[in-house]
């Protein structure tokens, strides 16, 4: 008989030998689902003291088998936080990355004393950005367009989980009739695919088993940028803001391409890694 702690520390030598995975934290949170409880907290702390029953243990073997055949921990847990907010989500949807609340942080900075703003979250996914956005922005009319019914499943759960008022609509962000039927946004945001074919080649194990629709931008990674802002630049109210998450390497040419459809003020921005990660224009009449 083992207690859940010796199950832990077993879990965590085996982690270790997975190439991209903090072990120790996985080992618990995987823990942490079985028991129902979350693992930051003392409850957590005071069971692993005790003996584990077979059905748990039994349990917390399957998880950690999953985990250790590259499956990404988010995916086995069924949710993730984001901004401090936790969305559900699973196979189907890109899963929300610390990377991306770059993008949050940085509208919340330029539009945190704005109220009543009409807002647009192309390629929702989970609808993370999107609903963030609406919790801590004052009364947000929010927007939220997704092509993909694996991933509606999750935006819809995240919505409603969230009392949220967003209308959801499920549609290709490609498609030349959406712009018009959707409200004049004050702001844009979109995450899109924007991983080149060579990225696509040298990603790690866990990144293979999200949908390759919500990474994959074209051989250059760019192609959802050229269309997302000749199509949508028209749903932007003067002096309305358009702001993309992007790769490391494509801060100078999303920049070019934004200018070149007249936005001013067009800048980049850094995630925490010190990689480029965003860039935002804004579209102003003379
Ligand atoms: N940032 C993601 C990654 O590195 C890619 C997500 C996207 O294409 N929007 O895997």
């Amino acid at each position: 008989m083992s207690t859940y702690g010796q199950l832990v520390t077993d879990a965590v030598r085996e982690l270790s030998s997975l190439e991209y995975s903090d072990a120790a934290l996985e080992a618990k949170e995987l823990m942490g689902a079985v028991l129902r409880l979350d693992c930051r907290c003392v409850e957590f702390s005071d069971k692993l003291w005790q003996e584990a029953d077979d059905s748990s243990e039994q349990q917390y073997y399957e998880l950690c088998k999953r985990r250790m055949s590259g499956e990404p921990l988010q995916y086995i847990l069924g949710e993730w936080d984001f901004c401090g907010i936790t969305f559900k989500l699973g196979e189907g949807v890109l899963i929300p990355r610390l990377d991306t609340e770059t993008l949050v942080d940085a509208a919340i900075k330029l539009f945190g004393d704005r109220s009543g703003m009409e807002i647009i979250d192309l390629c929702a996914g989970t609808g993370c950005i999107g609903l963030v956005l609406e919790k801590k922005l004052d009364n947000v009319s929010l927007t939220l367009v997704e092509k993909y019914a694996d991933a509606m499943q999750y935006l819809l759960e995240n919505k409603l989980r969230l009392g949220s008022s967003a209308r959801v609509v499920k549609g290709d962000v490609c498609d030349e009739k959406l712009p018009p039927q959707q409200p004049k946004a004050d702001l844009i945001v979109c995450n899109p695919p924007y991983l080149t074919a060579k990225d696509m080649k040298a990603m790690q194990p866990e990144v293979s088993f999200e949908p390759v629709e919500a990474l994959y931008g074209g051989e250059d990674g760019l192609d959802f940028y050229r269309t997302v802002i000749r199509l949508w630049k028209d749903s932007l109210k003067d002096g309305g803001a358009m702001l993309f998450e992007i790769g490391a390497a494509q801060a100078d040419e999303v920049m070019q391409m934004l200018i070149q459809h007249g936005f001013r003020d067009v800048r980049s921005r850094k995630d925490l890694c010190g990689n480029d990660r965003m860039v935002i224009g804004w579209k102003k009449e003379d």
